[in-house]
């Protein structure tokens, strides 16, 4: 199955604003830019929320058929393990293989010296076409690779395997991802997984490794801009080498877990993909449900009563509701405002303070990340949250919609003018 050049992973905590996503990606098509859109949830956003992939893929097509969205579009199994790819079997035709787990855990000596022996012919400098230094590569650096990366890589194999018994050929889009880890891999390094993958004759779609800096979830990339833009260009060129050199699928591309809204980077990446006409899916996380929030908010009366509650709330379960998102998430307790101050905000107060833009002085990344984290009260809240969502979705649908298409869709995919 094809994935197409760009995609974009949306994820929707209570799958209400399909349609609103979907508009973000009809007017990059408007403007002759094709974005395939990708319906992400995770297992533990299932979870915490009590919703079924079937959920999502009703979502989705309930969407497509609104809109009359004539071109592909896919539901995404995401960060799934042999542990919980049952969950997601029947509604979902996009699996990001999550192998994570499985670097630099043991593995037999002697599928590590079959490895090396299968890539000694790497061994010296290495010129990849649009890498400018030469890499070197000896045999200790591919024996340390296989170390580390081959049980990943096996694992990779053994759950496509399932899915392909389960599912059959051709019938669904594959990723593997690497990127929940503490380490970043190097562009060396996926040279090599790329190469280990290719053996396990996966149809790869898309790959995400980690790269280097801070992914939190809902706010900017934290780390060296430059040593990114370098490294991802890197990657890209990796990828095209690694595409001819172990008769990889054509049309295999980096996948970027952005947690969100990593708007600083943004501008290197659209370079990157210019500079070698490549692809990428980028995906996100679940910042639709901070729009409802800024929707809510906005107006006013019984919404901005939601909104406010739902942060009294979350701030007095703080450690609760950060725990699941302890490595991906930054707050500084010390710079939340109090929810008595909250209380007093009108409109305008809590979604400047909530909406992500960053040279408006009242944006507080601390306040937001920690709404992010907080949509378990809301699925608490149950139909009583459902309801001001139906009730103003007029306001929650455009901030939706624009969040996607101006701050990310358009600086990733079009241009930043
Ligand atoms: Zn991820």
């Amino acid at each position: 199955m094809k994935l197409g050049q760009y995609s974009f992973g949306i994820g929707d905590r209570f799958a209400h604003q399909g349609i609103a996503q979907l508009n973000a990606i009809i007017k990059a098509k408007e403007l002759d830019v094709d974005v395939i859109p990708v319906w992400n949830k995770s297992y533990r956003e299932h979870e915490i929320i009590g919703s079924k992939p079937a959920d999502t893929r009703q979502e989705a097509d309930n969407a497509v058929r609104a809109r009359g969205w004539r071109n592909a579009y896919f539901v995404d199994a995401d960060h799934i393990g042999m542990k919980n790819v049952d969950f997601f079997l029947k509604s979902s035709d996009f699996f990001t293989i999550d192998v994570a787990d499985f670097i630099e855990k043991p593995v037999d000596q002697k599928k590590i010296d079959l490895f090396v022996r299968q890539h000694e012919d790497y061994i010296g400098e290495l010129n990849i076409p649009g890498i400018d230094e030469s890499l070197t590569i000896s045999k200790e650096r591919i024996e340390e690779i296989a170390r580390k990366y081959l049980l990943a890589i096996e694992e990779a194999g053994k759950i496509y395997a399932y899915l392909f018994t389960k599912k059959g050929q051709d019938s669904f889009v594959v990723e593997v991802s690497m990127d929940e880890t503490n380490k970043s891999q190097t562009p060396v390094e996926l040279l090599f997984i790329l190469a280990g993958l290719s053996k396990k004759e996966i149809p790869l779609s898309t790959i995400a490794p980690k790269f280097s800096g801070h992914f939190n979830k809902g706010i900017d990339y934290v780390g060296d801009i430059n040593q990114f833009a370098k490294e991802f260009e890197q990657d890209v060129a990796v990828i095209q080498f690694a595409i001819t050199e172990f008769s990889l699928p054509p049309d295999l591309k980096l996948s970027i877990h952005s947690g969100s809204d990593k708007f600083s980077i943004y501008k290197p990446i659209r370079q990157a993909l210019n500079k070698f006409n490549a692809g990428v899916h980028i995906k996100t996380a679940g910042t639709t449900w901070l729009e409802e929030m800024i929707g809510l908010a906005e107006a006013g009366g019984g919404g901005l009563a939601l909104a406010k509650e739902i942060y009294r709330q979350a701030f007095t379960r703080f450690d609760e509701l950060s725990k699941p998102y302890a490595t991906v998430i930054d707050i500084n307790k010390n710079q939340l405002p109090v929810p008595e101050v909250v209380d007093k905000w009108d409109e305008e107060a809590f979604t400047s303070t909530l909406r992500h833009n960053p040279i408006n002085p009242r944006y507080n990344s601390h306040f937001r990340q920690l709404l992010h984290v907080a949509y378990k009260i809301a699925a608490e809240m149950g139909e009583r949250y459902l309801k001001l969502l139906a009730e103003y979705e007029k306001i929650i649908s455009k901030n939706v919609t624009e969040n996607i298409f101006e701050r990310h869709i358009k600086p990733i995919f079009i241009s930043d003018k």
